[in-house]
Order: C-alpha cells, then structure tokens, then sequence
C-alpha cells in the first residue's frame, strides 16, 4: 500500500466529479492520485459519491482520464470534450 502525504480531496468534489466532471482540475488530479495509489479513504468516498449520484453502472474512469490529459489553458474546448464524452458514456 502507497503512503499518501496529501490531504484528500473533500466527499464533495467526488460528488461533483462524479454528476458530469464538474470539480477543478486540482481536485480531480488529487482524486485520481489518491485512487491510483490505492487510498481507501478515497476509495470510499469515491463508492458512496457514485452510490448519490445513482448511475455508477455506467460511470467511467475514460472521462476523468480525458480530462486530465488536456491542458487547464484549453478551458472552454476542455468543457465541451468533457462534455461530449460525458454525453456519450451516458445517452
Ligand atoms: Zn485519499
């Protein structure tokens, strides 16, 4: 088990990620560090924020990847691919 060093990112911003990526940039970054690394504090938090969101059937990893593989100077490009990915995991 990887030690995290980072504070984790709030239940809120799982919850935000998870209804359509609207959470910064940094706490997606900071989501998906602590995920990948296997922090279970993070792990859950992600669990339950798919549990209120209602649809984890069909909630993707692709579209948080996809998000962070694009520039934060990109902006509103990168809402619109958010967008379309988002629109097309869920149609
Ligand atoms: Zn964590």
């Amino acid at each position: 088990m990887a030690t995290i060093s980072n504070s984790h990112a709030r239940p809120a911003a799982f919850r935000r990620m998870v209804r359509g990526g609207s959470a910064s940039p940094g706490e997606v970054q900071v989501i998906v560090r602590h995920l990948l690394a296997g922090c279970e504090t993070c792990q859950r938090r992600m669990a339950e924020a798919r549990d209120a969101g209602g649809d984890h059937a069909t909630w993707s990893y692709d579209a948080v990847f996809s998000r962070l593989a694009r520039r934060p100077s990109e902006g509103e490009r990168q809402e619109r691919t958010m967008t379309a990915h988002y629109e097309h995991v869920h149609p």
